[in-house]
């Protein structure tokens, strides 16, 4: 029988043990019915996302849970930025994402967010967007809040160019340098972009209208994270299958469209502690009529533990079980569901650590092994052991009956 894949990824979802939850981890501290259930009936088993003890950005982390290797295929945070924010992207063009900031009249940097300005920034990159400079062609667009990405198209760019952030308040904002001299043309059009954004941005309309209500304003483009759009083999072609995905993030929706899924857009899908996480399981649900593999990313539990609140964390774990019972209930004899996260994010350093990450597989077809929970100690005693992130996608699509022999 050919089945179907639900892949749940849970940002940050690995943690360690917190005093504060007396030493257990959030995910063994929530409420997770579901999860158990699943665990339960299906088998468990650790992930190095990358591998034993690197620490993976989100970026490399879901290029590996979707079967790339990321060491060949990642090329800086940029191009995705702008890859999720809708631009069109080609193999070659260079991208960086982009914050607009507040500088002073002393030409120091006062706020990396502009007041972490939301309203008026797609009229401001309207008017950045389609320079030419020296014969490369510029785009410009806006992403969520003081977030926007850059993107180049020409001949002889090289992404291999500083950045134009200085990172710090009270600081200068520095020009782009090449750290290669075949990266000079790209460094000079980044700053000559950056000048005249300067320019249109001193007395845009919207800038003006900050400046009645008090507010801080965009006077300013801070571009960083230089990347060039890599040559990706899509995921389509590779294994002749359906993709979809259900993500909020910028960052991980512009991964998913790069390789080549499709994105589902759902209402109240967020990308933030707000997020509607029923309705994205009950989209996810509804697109496995049509799709191979559908991919629901859900960001909650990482912004939690970058915070540095385990109970938060705790909660938020438990609303995603709670939306799991959609799953759940719905749940067909042709599915197969994967459900991990992209990293561990300890609460305890409030970012992104090696830690494996635990994984849960459910499904008909599945070996089921001993375990009964679902928690990062359970998982070492799972039935897949511990595998590398990459190995992931091949393991689901080989349980859904999806895959080729190697050999005869
Ligand atoms: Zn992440
Ligand atoms: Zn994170």
């Amino acid at each position: 029988m050919k089945r179907r894949v639900l892949l749940v990824v849970c940002d940050g979802l690995g943690d360690r043990p917190i005093d504060e939850l007396s030493g257990q981890t959030p995910l063994q501290a929530a409420s997770k019915k579901n999860l158990d259930w699943f665990a339960d009936r299906g088998a468990t088993g650790l992930l190095d996302l990358i591998s034993p003890g690197i620490r993976p950005g989100s970026d490399t982390a879901h290029l590996a849970l979707f079967g790339y290797d990321p060491f060949t295929v990642y090329t800086g945070r940029g191009p995705f930025e702008a890859a999720g924010v809708g631009m069109e992207m080609r193999p070659g063009d260079v991208a960086l994402r982009c914050n607009f900031a507040t500088v002073g009249e002393d030409g120091l940097l006062v706020d990396r967010r502009a007041g972490r300005i939301k309203e008026g920034t797609d009229q401001i990159a309207r008017d950045l967007d389609g320079m030419v400079l020296e014969d490369v062609r510029v785009r410009f667009k806006e992403g969520t809040e003081h977030r926007a990405a850059l993107m180049l198209r020409g001949d002889g760019l090289d992404p291999r160019i500083t950045d134009g952030d200085p990172h710090d308040i009270g600081a200068p904002v520095p020009p782009v340098r090449a750290t290669v001299p075949e990266a000079e043309r790209t460094a000079s059009v980044v700053n000559e972009f950056m000048a005249r954004a300067k320019d249109v941005l001193a007395d845009h309309p919207v800038n003006l209208d900050r400046a009645r209500q008090d507010l801080p304003p965009a006077n300013v483009i801070l571009p960083r994270g230089a990347g060039r759009f890599p040559d990706i083999p899509l995921l389509g072609d590779r294994w002749g299958l359906r993709f979809a995905a259900i993500a909020g993030v910028t960052l991980i929706r512009g991964i998913c469209r790069s390789v080549g899924m499709e994105l589902l857009e759902v209402r109240g899908a967020t990308g933030g502690l707000d997020t509607d996480m029923k309705a994205k399981m009950e989209a996810a649900v509804k697109a496995l009529n049509e799709y191979d593999v559908v991919v629901v990313h859900v960001k909650a539990p990482d912004i939690a533990a970058h915070d540095g609140q385990p109970k938060l964390k705790v909660e938020v774990i438990g609303r995603i079980d709670d939306s799991l019972s959609v799953v759940r209930q719905s749940f067909k004899e042709d599915w197969i569901l994967g459900l991990t996260a992209d990293h561990s994010t300890p609460c305890e350093t409030g970012d992104h650590s090696g830690d494996p990450v635990p994984l849960l597989v459910y499904g008909a077809g599945v070996r089921r092994d001993q375990t009964t929970t679902f928690d990062e100690s359970a998982a070492a005693a799972g039935g897949w052991g511990r595998l590398r992130g990459v190995d992931l996608m091949p393991l689901l699509l080989d349980l859904a009956n999806r895959t080729t022999k190697f050999g005869a």
